[in-house]
């Protein structure tokens, strides 16, 4: 298991109005290494009081001349340069993800760092292309609108892709000229509170962004509810956000939300077997199902069944768990005791309810300490409502289902609450742009899986939320329209 030691990881603190505070109450709690179930480091925790102080430090940011009056060029160069701070320290970011998260160190340095610092250049991008239209208009009348900021922008963000999530919500947002209060999940704060750093590097304004750790009802709850915050986004589990949206109609804060998934990764019987094998075990294994689209629900064809089965459990045994701080490691443990407590639970459930467990399902010791480890997991004999099949399990456990042709591959497919993500694998382009069309979600895979990219939208259909992050979608979210008229008479 890898030194912690070989990264100085400093106690966190809070970053409001530009600068690095202690909770008011002085509360810390501990970040925890999942690999070894050890503190890395104390993190001081925000109450309301500070929430209170980093939302009013966001208004005066927000309202500032200096803020106000910025070129939109300059905010995109604000935007560059947070990126290149970023990708100065690329390396050490990803071995600081990696040990707050546990997720493999390979993946978080090609993955989350390189797409967060690819977000920021993105949205640096759009900073000063953001336009109104001039409306044609009966009568005397100069008609045109601006697209102005929403004002003070609460994000409230999970423990699955840390730094990523904080980069979703935080570049398109400056982009757009609005400030941010970003929470980070209680689970991993620690590369948000280094976007902070590279903010106040890059020369942000101070108080345009602010970085408050804190637990989810306590800071989070005190954030939806704070009546100068305009808007929220929130990733998250499908629960908190209802609670978020309704906690936000008293002062009809926007939301926007990106939920969970249960998404159906679907097999025709004339796919090529070996990539859908490769791709159904990237899908469900990749950051161990941690993954709001992991292709967690595979649904087979009858007639190719027993050959795919085969060739998936040789392929799933593949993925070892291991230290993920060693660039080899391809599965890493579950970010929590919690969380690896919840999965076991479905495992449980699973069985009880008669699916048949193929392979692994059992925690397991790395490096001999009591990391979150748990094996790669597949079910066989899954059943549209067995509880496996319907729930997010957010581990590394595959729910395998049958069926006999395409309709109701796209029936069982759209049997769900959720609507994120969803995959065909077949060699019939006819077939597969008629599934995709069918489908009920907001990203549809045709032969490949997981790919992602800051240009193209993401988001929910169903209970997996509303409103679309990245690409020009995301400035939807983080804009409101003025219409303006000019009498010419
Ligand atoms: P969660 O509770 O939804 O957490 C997401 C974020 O919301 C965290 O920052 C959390 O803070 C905050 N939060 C929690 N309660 C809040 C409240 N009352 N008001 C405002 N903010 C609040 O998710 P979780 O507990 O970490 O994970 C539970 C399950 O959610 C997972 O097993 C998985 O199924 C699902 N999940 C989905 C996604 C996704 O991307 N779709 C991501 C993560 C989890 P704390 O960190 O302090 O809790
Ligand atoms: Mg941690």
């Amino acid at each position: 298991m890898t030194d912690t030691a070989t990264l100085d990881i400093q106690p966190g603190r809070l970053f409001i109005g530009g600068e690095w505070q202690d909770a008011a109450s002085g509360s810390t709690f501990d970040t925890i290494n999942p690999a070894t179930a050890e503190p890395l480091t104390q993190v001081a925790e925000a109450g309301a009081e500070d929430v209170d102080r980093a939302v009013r430090a966001a208004r005066e940011a927000f309202e500032s001349d200096a803020w106000q009056n910025l070129d939109a060029r300059k905010r995109g160069k604000l935007l560059y340069a947070i990126a290149d701070r970023l990708e100065e320290r690329a390396d050490e970011l990803a071995a600081l993800e990696t040990m707050d998260n546990g997720k493999p160190v390979r993946e978080a340095r090609m993955i989350d760092i390189k797409e967060s610092i690819d977000c920021f250049r993105y949205y640096a991008g759009w900073a000063d292309k953001i336009a109104g239209d001039v409306i044609p208009v009966p009568g005397p009348y100069l008609n045109y609108t601006r697209r102005e900021p929403v004002g003070v922008c609460g994000a409230i963000i999970p423990w699955n892709y840390p730094l990523q999530m904080a980069a979703w919500k935080v570049a398109p947002a400056i982009a757009c000229g609005n400030t941010v209060v970003l929470k980070p999940a209680e689970q991993t704060p620690l590369t948000a509170l280094e976007l902070a750093r590279a903010a106040s590097d890059a020369g942000l304004p101070a108080g345009v962004l602010n970085v408050i750790p804190g637990f989810g009802e306590s800071a989070g709850g005190a954030l939806v509810n704070h009546p100068d915050v305009d808007k929220i986004a929130f990733t998250g589990s499908t629960a908190i956000g209802k609670l978020i949206q309704r906690q936000a109609a008293d002062s009809l804060k926007k939301v926007s939300l990106e939920l969970g998934g249960k998404s159906p990764n679907i097999v025709l019987d004339d796919a090529d077997i070996e990539a859908a094998v490769r791709g159904a075990s990237m899908a469900i294994f990749y950051n161990s199902g941690q993954a709001c689209t992991a292709g967690s629900r595979l649904l087979v064809h009858e007639k190719i069944r027993d050959e795919f089965v085969e060739k998936l459990l040789k392929r799933a045994a593949g993925f070892v768990p291991g230290d993920p701080m060693n660039p080899k490691t391809r599965l890493g443990p579950l970010v929590s005791e919690e969380q690896l407590d919840r999965v076991l639970g479905y495992i449980e459930k699973g069985k009880q309810e008669g699916a048949e467990l193929l392979l692994g399902g059992d925690r397991v010791e790395v490096g001999g300490k009591r990391g979150y480890f748990l094996n790669p997991t597949v079910f066989g004999n899954v059943t549209p409502r067995m509880t496996i099949a319907c729930e997010e399990i957010f581990g590394p456990v595959l729910a395998v289902q049958t069926f006999s042709d395409m309709d109701e591959a796209i029936q069982i497919g759209n049997a769900s609450e959720y609507g994120l993500a969803a995959a065909v694998w077949t060699r019939d382009v006819r077939k597969a742009h008629h599934v995709a069309h069918k489908l009920r979600a907001g990203t549809v895979w045709i032969n490949t899986y997981h790919n992602l990219d800051t240009a193209s939208p993401f988001g929910g259909y169903k209970q997996s939320g509303y409103g679309r992050e990245l690409g020009r979608y995301a400035l939807d979210l983080y804009t409101q329209v003025k219409s303006v008229w000019v009498n010419l008479a």
